[in-house]
């Protein structure tokens, strides 16, 4: 397993976590449904990508 070779310390410790922020989800409006969906990839609501259907909603 790989370590490291300094430890941080504890005053070091919020500078290293900085960037363990979660983000929050991008959100892009489906074409089709228009309903929020994560971008690139199938609307989940109606099963469209780039104006087809890919997954059959029924
Ligand atoms: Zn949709």
């Amino acid at each position: 397993m790989a370590l490291p070779k300094t430890r941080y310390a504890h005053a070091r410790q919020g500078e290293r976590r900085a960037h363990l922020a979660l983000k929050r989800p991008r959100l892009v409006d489906c074409s089709q449904c228009h309903r929020p969906k994560l971008p690139h990839t199938i609307c989940k609501n109606c099963g469209y990508y780039d104006g087809r259907e890919v997954i059959k909603t029924d």
